[in-house]
């Protein structure tokens, strides 16, 4: 098991991911011997997942039952220990595209926070890339650190412990993308920019507040970066629903009825979708911008 790449069968050492059923996950390290309890009773990981393939439906001691999952980015940002606040995969979408994150991108990112993001980044820039993360809490760094250990993705990451905004990134003309969610990030403008390689690049700022955010467009300008652009992503979920629509009777002379309409059928099945009222969780603002050749 990594988390860059999937493996087909559940080994000793694993991270997984347990699926309860109704949207609710938690993720268990397997080790041999161990147990697990969950409200279907437990899962013995000798006898129930060693060997087992990822994606197996297995049977606890109660009799209920949970699906053993193969974990991703995506499954870990919902089951991770939380830290700090994180960030959710829709903003990490948005992120994703707008750096043109890819196969053997160098990234650059800070604070590294419960590591929600960084995930995503290291699977996305596998297998030749790599990943420069900066943590100023001491304790963050080091879980950070021992967590891409465990999830088999510390030869693409380079931790370090050091505050961005006095200390940089601790490289120099290296990166295709600089992300920071700090809380003072204009005060980390300028070393992104050292950071980054010399034929230019692109930078993302999250904030929560619009303050923020003023500030660091500001210092983006003065440091010469372009197409500065802030966005917000909103989710809208779509909830389909199936209907019952009563069928008109235009009486007995009716051409629709002297065609084929069946007599006796008095509703016909629909589905439909109704639009959220409200889209609830603000989470911040994304500031991008364009770091030119130079
Ligand atoms: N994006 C992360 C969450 C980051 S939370 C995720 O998805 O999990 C913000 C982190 O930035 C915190 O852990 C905080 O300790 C760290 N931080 C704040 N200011 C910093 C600075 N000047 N240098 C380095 N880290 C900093």
């Amino acid at each position: 098991m990594s988390f860059v790449d999937y493996s087909d069968v559940i080994q000793d050492g694993d991270v997984a991911v347990v699926y309860l059923g109704h949207d609710s996950m938690t993720h268990i390290k397997v080790r041999h011997g161990a147990q697990t309890q969950t409200r279907y009773g437990a899962i013995r990981h000798s006898a129930d997942l060693i060997g087992q393939r990822y994606g197996s439906k297995v049977t606890c001691t109660k009799g209920g039952w949970v699906y053993v999952l193969h974990p991703t980015p995506e499954l870990w940002t919902v089951t991770l220990p939380h830290r700090t606040q994180i960030l959710y995969t829709t903003d990490i979408a948005a992120i994703t595209m707008l750096l043109e994150l890819k196969p053997g991108s160098v990234v650059c990112e800070s604070g590294t926070g419960s590591g929600s993001l960084s995930h995503a980044i290291l699977r996305t820039v596998a297998p030749t890339g790599h990943l420069h993360t900066v943590e100023f809490h001491q304790q963050r760094a080091e879980t950070a650190a021992e967590e891409f250990r465990e999830h088999r993705v510390d030869h693409l990451v380079t931790v370090r412990n050091q505050d961005v905004c006095k200390e940089g990134f601790g490289v120099t003309g290296v990166a295709d993308a600089v992300f920071l969610d700090i809380p003072s990030p204009w005060e980390a403008v300028g070393h992104a920019k050292a950071a980054m390689k010399r034929h230019g690049g692109r930078v993302c700022s999250f904030s929560p507040c619009i303050e923020q955010v003023q500030k660091t467009c500001q210092a983006l300008a003065e440091h010469g970066f372009q197409e500065v652009t802030t966005v917000e992503v909103l989710l809208r979920s779509h909830d389909v629903r199936s209907v019952s629509l009563p069928l008109p009777d235009f009486g007995q002379d009716s051409p629709a009825r002297e065609k084929e309409a069946p007599p006796r059928q008095a509703a016909v099945g629909l589905k439909t979708t109704t639009l959220p009222r409200e889209i609830p969780g603000h989470t911040g603002y994304l500031t991008f911008a364009t770091k030119p050749r130079t």
